[in-house]
């Protein structure tokens, strides 16, 4: 038998310092993202351990709503496969899969211009930097508090917000983590899907896996779940290296 993985990165598996003064679960860690000398992200010593781990033992699939560039600068255990753009593009060896990217461009086909979205999010926030992500979707960056307000507003624009921390995402509804994921299983000819998410982004992908996990403390925590689904009993790193623990016995041997 043949595991598929997909992981969430961020406040899945890797924390930014302020997220872990929130969430609490602190572990020794190291970081894994800087920018401009600033760390950014962080990934628990033991849970990069069972990382390396599952690498090796299983087909890991990082699954995550960052662009490619945003992805790339994480610095995670080597995989083949790992799905970028929440879905809208999977890496096969570092390369976009040209076949994903012309089922991608289908399915987006009916879903309103990126430019119009763009537009709508620029008008619902003010002063926030705009952003477009691989020519599939947007988002703003600004303040938190604000940005939780402006989804509110944007909530019947045809397209889907999500606020998570200091970015404001509008997607494509059509844009999805869970048909990226199948995807690659059926490339990587894998007969069970285990998925970890925090965010009601990774909802669906964590729903059509064999089994789910998802932080405690996290926005889907608070979501009705099936029993396929187990929340942590901690949140932040320490949630993490429970996942990832769980994974690895999952999937071992
Ligand atoms: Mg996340």
């Amino acid at each position: 038998m043949t595991a598929l993985v997909a992981t969430d990165l961020d406040r899945t598996l890797v924390f930014s310092p302020a997220a872990t003064r929130r969430l609490g679960g602190g572990l020794p860690s190291r970081p894994v993202e800087v920018v401009d000398g600033v760390v950014i992200s962080e990934l628990a010593d033991v849970v990069a351990a069972g990382l390396e781990t599952l690498a090796a033992q299983t087909v890991l699939v990082p699954t995550t709503t960052r662009t490619v560039g945003q992805l790339q600068r994480v610095a995670l255990p080597e995989t083949r496969y790992a799905v970028a753009a929440n879905g809208g593009v999977v890496l096969d060896g570092g390369v976009a899969d040209a076949e994903w990217a012309g089922r991608v461009e289908e399915t987006l086909g009916a879903a309103m211009p990126l430019d119009e979205a763009v537009a709508l999010l620029t008008a619902a926030c003010p002063g926030a930097r705009i952003r477009e992500a691989e020519g599939l979707f947007c988002y703003a960056v600004g303040d938190p508090a604000a940005l939780a307000d402006q989804a509110f507003v944007l909530a019947d624009s045809g397209w889907r917000p999500e606020r998570q921390g200091r970015k404001l995402y509008l997607l494509p509804p059509a844009l999805d983590k869970a048909p990226a994921v199948a995807y690659v299983a059926e490339l990587a000819g894998a007969d069970r899907v285990l998925a970890a998410g925090d965010s009601l982004l990774d909802r669906a992908m964590v729903l059509a896996a064999d089994r789910g996990w998802v932080p405690a403390r996290s926005p889907l925590a608070a979501e009705p779940l099936p029993p396929s689904v187990t929340v942590t009993a901690a949140p932040g790193h320490a949630a993490a290296a429970e996942i990832v623990s769980a994974l690895v016995r999952a999937t071992g041997g």
